[in-house]
């Protein structure tokens, strides 16, 4: 092939995980909000334009990401693992980052941007907690206003969370419409956006409209860039076998895959939440059941009923029960460039189990999504590839569902 057609295949390629300049990922993504927001948008979107592949942002954002976040997070080879799905497992510890997740990765980028921009208060929504909890800590960490909004289902199920937020600083917002849980909190975050335009919306995930999911995955992919230079130097090449992860909204998952979307070699695997199973109504398994849509600024898959009423999802884990997913997902699942577990509730906590008995780690139940993949690939595996698997965060906040759980099946 002249090398000219090749660079251009090798562009075309590159730009198949990228999304178009409107924000899209095949049919999914784009901007689908209310006019009075467009100009907020679209100041967002030069601006994260104007920050992306730029040195001075980067060394300020990397300075933090070392010295604040602890990064970079171990990839560590997990030899009791390894030796119990019979291949080379290394997991990815976003569990050991300030905060116990992922979630400040994004945090800070998106509030370092926000200063750039002159905003002084930020807004974001939270289920769990987890993502209010970073953003709050970036805010305090940056001398900003933070108000997060949170359905007062999850205020109740999450205190804990909602004390440290308070302790930060932060606002916390009860909201009340709806089932009082993430997705009304969402909403209730872009009302208030519309509001008040002047504030900045830190989005948690790879999810929102356009610039949204590109940006949240542009700051996560400091996941997948360590991962390169860590398996470069423990197995001597850049590259796994396999890449897994758990997949709520999706900023973990594309953290993980970011830059190795574009090398065939590399299997790609993620988990979304079964919860009772897809069978029985009771899941947040949109990429297996969800169908197109408009959710909170995007066109996604999305769990819904025949008259487009979205389906409250379920998931024991707090952090996996969306009704959407990030566009870039379903684009993936859709072509084939990823395959998709849903893996129940069950299966996630007997993961979490033998991964806290195997290695000594307490998982996130969201990332025992993502380790109970192994069970299902076990017979693919050959005994030298390599797998890495992100552990998103640490299972301290699930302590009381562990416990519940084990209590209920050990009786
Ligand atoms: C929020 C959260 C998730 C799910 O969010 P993604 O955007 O899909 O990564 C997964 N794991 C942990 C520990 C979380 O806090």
């Amino acid at each position: 092939m002249p090398e000219n057609s090749q660079k251009s295949r090798n562009d075309a390629e590159r730009k198949l995980y990228q999304p178009d300049e409107k924000g899209f990922y095949g049919e999914f993504g784009g901007a689908y909000i209310p006019e009075i927001l467009h100009a907020s948008v679209e100041q967002l979107k030069k601006a994260f334009l104007s920050i992306k592949g730029d040195e001075t942002f980067k060394n300020e954002y990397y300075d933090l990401l070392r010295n604040y976040v602890g990064r970079p997070t171990p990839l560590y080879f997990a030899r009791r693992l390894s030796e119990q799905y019979g291949a080379r497992i290394y997991l990815k510890r976003e569990d050991l980052n300030h905060t116990g997740a992922h979630k400040i990765n994004n945090a800070l980028g998106q509030v370092l941007l926000a200063r750039k921009m002159g905003k002084t208060h930020m807004l974001a929504e939270t289920g769990a907690g987890q993502h209010g909890v970073a953003a709050a800590t970036a805010c305090a960490l940056m001398g900003m206003d933070c108000t997060v909004f949170m359905g007062k289902t999850d205020i109740e199920r999450q205190y804990l969370n909602v004390q440290k937020m308070r302790m930060l600083g932060a606002k916390v917002e009860p909201v009340t419409s709806g089932n009082m849980t993430l997705k009304d909190a969402t909403n209730e975050a872009i009302r208030y956006w519309c509001t008040h335009p002047d504030s900045y919306y830190i989005i948690g995930s790879t999810v929102g409209p356009d610039p949204y999911p590109e940006m949240v995955g542009y700051f996560q992919s400091v996941i997948s860039e360590e991962i390169k230079l860590q398996l470069q130097e423990k197995i001597g090449r850049n590259y796994p076998d396999y890449l897994m992860a758990c997949i709520g909204g999706g900023s973990n998952a594309m953290g993980t895959y970011y830059h190795f979307l574009n090398d065939e070699r590399v299997k790609i695997i993620s988990a979304e939440a079964g919860g009772m199973g897809i069978e029985t109504g009771k899941t947040a398994a949109t990429i297996h059941l969800g169908k197109t849509g408009i959710i909170h600024g995007a066109k996604t898959l999305i769990l819904q009923n025949e008259d487009g009423q979205i389906d409250e999802p379920y998931s024991v884990s707090a952090g996996l029960d969306y009704p959407g997913v990030g566009p870039a997902h379903a684009f993936f699942a859709k072509i084939g460039r990823t395959k998709v577990y849903a893996i129940n509730d069950d299966e996630a906590m007997e993961a979490a189990f033998e991964l806290t008995r195997l290695e000594g780690i307490i998982p996130a139940i969201e990332s025992a999504h993502a380790l109970a993949i192994l069970k299902k690939e076990k017979e693919n595996f050959q005994s030298d590839e390599v797998v890495v698997l992100t552990v998103s965060g640490r299972g301290d906040k699930d302590m009381d569902t562990y416990v519940k759980y084990f209590e209920s099946i050990n009786k």
